[in-house]
């Protein structure tokens, strides 16, 4: 049974896990907050770039390494379904240790918790279902199929807002192709994938396959996305690093897969149930204090309904209870970072001096200490042009906007650089599904939001990045094609004529 606990945590900086082994790193210390106090609670280092490269080494050393590149595929779907259970009997703890980090819901983050293993064993029972296919390529006497195969060393970089359950859905279908990986937490909520490495260890993966270096963006995780020995980089975070990977990765020709933020649509049609549209709009902006990739941040509500859903969404928002996101009651805890809170509170002055009007929240609550807490708030009479209706705030901040009919919605909802997710509420299946096939967005919701499957693709469009987790897909992102060509006829081929088919 693993044994890292918050306690074990506290006030120590962590360890960083190369080859098998947990070891202190020669970095620089890096302080991590409680935003529950705004305390330091524990500290990482910033890895040096000996570090890194000591773990893109190990990585690569264990993809060459028999033990892990001729395991068979059912040995390897087992030793995840091993590793499955060891985060599924330990889900408060890994629930308490990433509230700790990043100060979500401790109800969320058990949820999260407890789809790792669920993710694990999803991708653990296609670790032997991975296939070539037999093309039939119109040449008598040749055989000719591809087979699919391990890229080799992912470097895996994840963000603060949810960093296991992203981490486990990169890693997941990585591991079941094949491949070693990397993986560089946030400097914000590393925690987590530092706790996991020994969970790994436990199962029985052979050492160097897991690796985690922590440290900054631009030190260690720049160290990690340019060294040569990666085969892949898997990049979960904001646009603007999603543009520094994009542009190293076309640097050293090294695939890579971006999966960045939004500013989705959230339609209210007026033959919606009001009420549930109203309760989904709330989830979809307040869960999670608005810090999710798919915060449903643009709310489109048609004109005949605009006056009794804001109030409705209002009534919600006023509801909210705020608080210590461990007590079971509360339903909005504090932002993850200081950084976040200054962030919402500039955006809250630049949409009243454009014009928005402040329907609810816009401030700080009173009572909760130093915690890093914003009221949830809603803006009406906002426009598509606005600041607050274009860029990603990733805090509790709704916009809404009013909607005249579908042209219009589409036109409004489609200008944006972003292109994730979006949702619908009505009860005309009609409307519904011309909504879905003329949205730019990598998933639309119908009368239902924020609701995942790992047997679902996930990903977006335009400035939301390109790749998908999650599904088959997943696999295609972390293999690749051989092709195979096999002549059987025995007959000598005229070696100055391509044989090429006719
Ligand atoms: P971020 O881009 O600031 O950081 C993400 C990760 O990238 C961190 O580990 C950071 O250390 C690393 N990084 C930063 N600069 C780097 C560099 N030059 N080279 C290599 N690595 C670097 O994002 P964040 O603030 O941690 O997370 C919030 C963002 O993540 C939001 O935009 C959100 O929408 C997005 N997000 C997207 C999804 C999705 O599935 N599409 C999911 C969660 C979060």
């Amino acid at each position: 049974m693993s044994a890292i606990t918050v306690a074990h945590m506290q006030d120590t900086c962590l360890p960083i896990s190369i080859g098998g082994a947990y070891r202190a790193s020669d970095g620089p210390e890096i302080d991590c907050y409680d935003p529950t106090t705004g305390q330091v609670w524990c500290r990482i280092s910033d890895c040096t770039d000996a570090e890194v490269d000591a773990a893109v080494t190990a990585a690569g050393a264990a993809m060459r390494d028999p033990v892990w590149r001729d395991i068979t595929q059912s040995q390897r779907g087992l030793l995840m379904q091993r590793l499955a259970e060891i985060p599924e009997q330990n889900i408060d703890r890994i629930a308490e240790i990433e509230v700790k980090d990043n100060g979500k819901l401790l109800r969320e983050m058990r949820a999260l918790a407890q789809a790792l293993p669920v993710g694990l064993r999803y991708f653990a029972g296609m670790a032997d279902k991975i296939e070539g296919t037999t093309i039939p390529v119109n040449k008598p006497d040749m055989l000719n199929f591809t087979v699919r195969e391990a890229l080799g060393v992912i470097g895996v970089i994840i963000p603060w807002n949810s960093p296991l359950y992203m981490m486990v859905r990169a890693i997941a279908p990585a591991l079941a192709c094949g491949n070693t990986v990397v993986v560089k937490p946030s400097e914000h909520a590393s925690a987590g994938a530092v706790a996991f490495a020994e969970m790994v260890t436990e199962a029985g993966f052979p050492d160097g396959v897991f690796n985690v270096v922590t440290g900054y963006g631009h030190s260690a995780g720049n160290a990690l996305i340019t060294h040569p020995g990666i085969a892949k980089i898997d990049f979960t975070g904001g646009p603007a690093t999603g543009r520094v990977i994009a542009r190293n990765a076309a640097d050293t020709l090294t695939p890579s897969s971006l999966e960045l933020g939004g500013k989705s649509p959230h339609v209210v049609c007026d033959d919606a149930d009001l009420d549930a549209a109203a309760n989904g709009v709330v989830a979809g902006i307040f869960a999670a204090a608005g810090q999710t990739c798919v915060a449903g941040s643009r709310c489109f509500v048609q004109e005949t309904v605009y006056e009794e859903v804001v109030a409705r969404i209002v009534e919600k928002a006023r509801a909210i209870k705020i608080g210590d996101p461990r007590r079971d009651d509360v339903q909005l805890g504090p932002l993850a970072l200081w950084s976040q809170v200054e962030k919402v509170a500039e955006f809250v002055e630049s949409a009243k001096s454009q014009g928005a009007t402040l329907a609810f929240g816009g401030g700080r609550p009173e009572g909760l200490g130093d915690g890093w807490y914003v009221e949830p708030t809603v803006f009406t009479d906002v426009t598509n042009d606005m600041r607050i209706a274009r860029e990603e705030i990733f805090g509790p901040v709704l916009a809404i906007l009013k909607f005249s009919d579908e042209d219009d919605l589409l036109q409004q909802a489609n200008d944006s650089d972003f292109a994730l997710a979006s949702g619908i509420w009505t009860q005309n299946i009609n409307r519904a599904l011309r909504f879905m096939r003329r949205i730019e967005a990598g998933m639309v919701w119908i009368n239902t939001y924020r609701s995942p499957s790992v047997m679902s693709p996930v990903g977006g469009f335009k400035a939301s990045g390109y790749g998908k987790h999650n599904g088959f897909a997943a696999i295609e992102e972390y293999s690749r094609i051989k092709t195979v060509v096999i002549d059987y006829s025995g007959a000598q081929q005229d070696a100055f004529v391509m044989r090429i088919n006719k």
